[in-house]
Formats: structure tokens, C-alpha cells, sequence
């Protein structure tokens, strides 16, 4: 008999068994549909030895100490800040826009005051801001919405970004600065020996029983549990009995090149060229030291695995009908991107995961019967021996 059931292995279940095995001592059996742990995480050496990630790059950034120094135990870190460069009008410039991006759009040579005056002569009075559209429109004007954002967004989503929640388009600042970093998070690193690594680590020990190229559907029935941690589609978990909540998907191209390096930043988007959104080159995120280099194309599809849940209100209104039902489901927690439909980054889902954790002590803790103020033999030890303070 296990205490947990947890679908899936990514960061969400992964945390959760770890924490389930280690510091309550509970019995776990982790099961994924695919045939590696680490979820979208996953990395391994491709053909020529070349660390990839096979989902597409995944860079680590957080502001949680906490969410630091939980991962912290499971891996070494190589400090790593994110440079993009967005290819527009035949340049390459610093993504997020920056005074850099501005000054060599243009051919300017505006400072910091300069370029905010810039900025606020092209922006567009939005009275309220609700969509992805109005977050850009808002703060840089029309323009430079139609040559960084308009079509990327189209492209990545399938939708117009007035069709989107502003939360997307706002996970991208606009810099008056030079800062060329893609994030300002207090911590920015990359998992020394990869992420695969690190959730080994995490899934090392004696109470923790793995099993991979398994659908859960195909063992409920014959592995005994007591409750469920679930991290999949919440659709799929009540056979869409709502209706299918939109996922977006993405098609990863891998290829190796003959060259130590090919692109001139770790990633290099393309808003409005070609049907990928962008390039990611490996050893510029890894560190690692190769004569070849490996690369991935993102193209954006409808259909597929399961890598986006798309913001905006009549989906967040169709997976609240799902909450409700999983709300209503006794002993199964649903935890992760996938299970609690949100666009949220790893060091997210890693505090949602911790969040649970202790929610699920804290109910176990409170079916403990209360223990009286004085009984057994502790207490009428205490009572007998002379403290003594040098052991305190
Ligand atoms: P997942 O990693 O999706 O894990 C869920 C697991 O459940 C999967 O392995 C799946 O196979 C399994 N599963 C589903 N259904 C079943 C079933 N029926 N039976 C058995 N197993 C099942 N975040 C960042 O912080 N930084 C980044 O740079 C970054 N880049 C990203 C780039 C891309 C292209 C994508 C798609 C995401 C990126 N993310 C990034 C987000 C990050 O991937 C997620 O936040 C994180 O991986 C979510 O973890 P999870 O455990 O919730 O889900
Ligand atoms: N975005 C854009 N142009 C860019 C980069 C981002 O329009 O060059 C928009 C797009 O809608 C994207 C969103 O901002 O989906 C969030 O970007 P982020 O880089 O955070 O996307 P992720 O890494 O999660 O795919």
C-alpha cells in the first residue's frame, strides 16, 4: 500500500515526493506517461554530447529565497543571466526593449531621460489595461508593439494579443536603462549538472518508487493508494467533461551544427520572420565546452503535448468549473502548470509544490489526537529529573 499516488514526475510531483518520502516518511509511488523523469525540465547529451534540453530551453530565476534553498539541496548551480537579442528590421537588438534597442533601431543616440520622453510621446492612453495589447500599447505606442510583440504573440499563441490576459505580454518589461538581462530576479542560475540531475536527486531514496512509460489510468486499479497528487491536464482528469481547456503546444527542432558557436546570444526571437519564435543555443545556458553546437527551433502548434495553458478569461472561467470539481474530489491534490491551469514559470510551480506540502502535514497534524498536558513517561520524567542547564 502506498500513502501517494503521484502522476507525474516534473517539478511539481517530483518536489512532492521528496518531500513526502524524507520529512514524513510516507510511501510513494511516482508514475509519468513518458520515458524520463524532470517533466518539460528533462535534459540529456544528444548524439555528440552536447547537453540539450529537449523541450526547449529552461532557464532557473527566482526571487524566493525559500525556493533557493530548497533546490539548493539537490544541485550545484552555475551562475547564469539570460541575454536575448530579437531580430527587427534586418538588426539584432536587446530584448526586452532597452535604451540599446531603441538607440540602434533608430539610429539614436538618446539617454535614459531622453528615451523615457521617447517612450511616453509614442504610448497610447489606455484607460484600463486588460489585454496583452493594451500592456504594450500602454507603456511604448503601436509601433513598437507591431515590430516586437503583435506578431510574435500571434505566432507563439494563435491569437491576436488583444485576445490575451495582459498577465503574458507583461512577463516582458520595457527598460529605459541599458540592463540587457531577459530577467532581474535576486537568483539566476542553472542547474550545474543539469536539471535531470537534480531531480534524481530528488527522487533518491528508499520511499520513492519510480515508474516511467506509464499512464496512470492503466495502474489505478491494481496499485493500492491512499491519496493522490495529480500534476497532469485537469481536463483530461474528468475526461473533459466540460469541454477540452485550450493547451498551446510547440514543435521542438533539434540540430547540431559544425561550428563552436552560431548565434551571437543564447536566443535570438524572431517576431516577424519564419514560423519558429525563436533559436536557443545550449552551451551559451550550459557553460559547456564543445567543438559542435546544438540548437532548437520553436515552432507553435495548436495540437500536441500540452505546454501552455492560454490566459485569457473564457478559459480561466472554463477551468474554474474544473477547479470546482477538483475542489470537490476527495484525496486528490492538483498541483502544477498543467493541473492548476496557470503560466507559471518552475520556481513557481517548486512554491506551489511546497505549499501543498505543508497543507497536507498541517491536515495530518490536525486528525492527531491532542496530546494531554501531562501523560506518559516524558512528561513524568520531566517532572522527576532535576533539569539540568548545561544540556539546554
Ligand atoms: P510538467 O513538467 O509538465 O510535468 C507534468 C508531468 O506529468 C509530465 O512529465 C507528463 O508526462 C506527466 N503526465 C501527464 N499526464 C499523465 C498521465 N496520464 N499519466 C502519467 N503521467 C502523466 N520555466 C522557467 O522557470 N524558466 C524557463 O526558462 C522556462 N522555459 C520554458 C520553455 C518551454 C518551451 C516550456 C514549455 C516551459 C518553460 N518553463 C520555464 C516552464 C516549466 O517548464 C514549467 O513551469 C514546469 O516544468 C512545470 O512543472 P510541472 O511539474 O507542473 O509540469
Ligand atoms: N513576447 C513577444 N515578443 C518577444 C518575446 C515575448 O511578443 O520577443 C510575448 C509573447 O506573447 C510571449 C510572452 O511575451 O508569449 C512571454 O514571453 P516569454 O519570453 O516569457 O515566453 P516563454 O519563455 O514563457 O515562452
Amino acid at each position: 500500500m502506498f500513502d501517494y499516488l503521484i502522476v507525474g514526475a516534473g517539478f511539481a510531483g517530483s518536489v512532492l515526493a521528496e518531500r513526502l518520502a524524507t520529512r514524513s516518511n510516507k510511501k510513494v509511488l511516482i508514475v509519468d506517461k513518458r520515458c524520463h523523469i524532470a517533466g518539460n525540465a528533462y535534459d540529456h547529451y544528444n548524439e555528440e554530447g552536447i547537453l540539450v534540453h529537449k523541450y526547449g530551453p529552461h532557464i532557473f530565476h527566482t526571487n524566493s529565497k525559500e525556493v533557493f534553498e530548497y533546490l539548493s539541496n539537490f544541485t550545484e548551480w552555475r551562475p547564469y543571466e539570460h541575454r536575448v537579442l530579437a531580430s527587427v528590421d534586418g538588426q539584432l537588438v536587446p530584448m526586452p526593449i532597452n535604451l540599446d534597442t531603441i538607440n540602434k533601431l533608430y539610429g539614436l543616440s538618446l539617454n535614459s531621460f531622453e528615451v523615457e520622453q521617447f517612450f511616453e510621446s509614442q504610448a497610447e492612453e489606455v484607460p484600463v489595461i486588460r489585454t496583452s495589447e493594451d500592456v504594450v500599447v500602454s507603456k511604448v505606442g503601436r509601433q513598437l508593439y507591431e515590430k516586437f510583440f503583435k506578431n510574435y504573440t500571434r505566432k507563439q499563441w494563435g491569437l491576436d494579443p488583444s485576445e490575451l490576459d495582459k498577465s503574458v505580454t507583461s512577463r516582458v518589461p520595457t527598460r529605459t536603462n541599458r540592463d540587457d538581462r531577459y530577467f532581474t530576479d535576486t537568483y539566476q542560475a542553472m542547474p550545474l549538472h543539469g536539471y535531470t540531475r537534480m531531480f534524481e536527486r530528488l527522487l533518491d531514496h528508499p520511499n520513492i518508487k519510480v515508474m516511467l512509460n506509464t499512464d496512470y489510468h492503466d495502474i489505478i486499479d491494481f496499485i493500492p493508494f491512499k491519496e493522490m497528487i495529480f500534476t497532469g491536464p485537469v481536463d483530461e482528469y474528468f475526461d473533459f467533461k466540460y469541454g477540452k481547456l485550450p493547451y498551446r503546444s510547440l514543435e521542438f527542432k533539434h540540430e547540431t551544427l559544425n561550428v563552436e558557436q552560431h548565434l551571437a546570444a543564447p536566443v535570438v526571437n524572431y517576431p516577424n520572420d519564419n514560423l519558429y519564435t525563436r533559436i536557443t543555443e545550449f552551451k551559451a545556458l550550459t557553460g559547456q565546452k564543445h567543438p559542435k553546437t546544438a540548437l532548437v527551433y520553436e515552432y507553435p502548434k495548436a495540437e500536441g503535448d500540452p505546454y501552455y495553458p492560454v490566459p485569457r478569461l473564457e478559459n480561466a472561467e472554463l477551468y474554474n468549473k474544473y477547479k470546482k470539481l477538483a475542489d470537490e474530489t476527495p484525496n486528490v491534490h492538483f498541483v502544477g502548470r498543467l493541473a492548476t491551469y496557470k503560466y507559471y514559470n518552475m520556481d513557481q510551480v517548486v512554491a506551489q509544490a511546497l505549499t501543498l506540502y505543508k497543507k497536507l502535514t498541517e491536515k495530518e497534524e490536525s486528525f492527531k489526537p491532542k496530546k494531554p498536558a501531562i501523560t506518559g513517561s516524558t512528561s513524568i520524567m520531566e517532572k522527576l529529573v532535576p533539569r539540568d542547564p548545561a544540556k539546554e
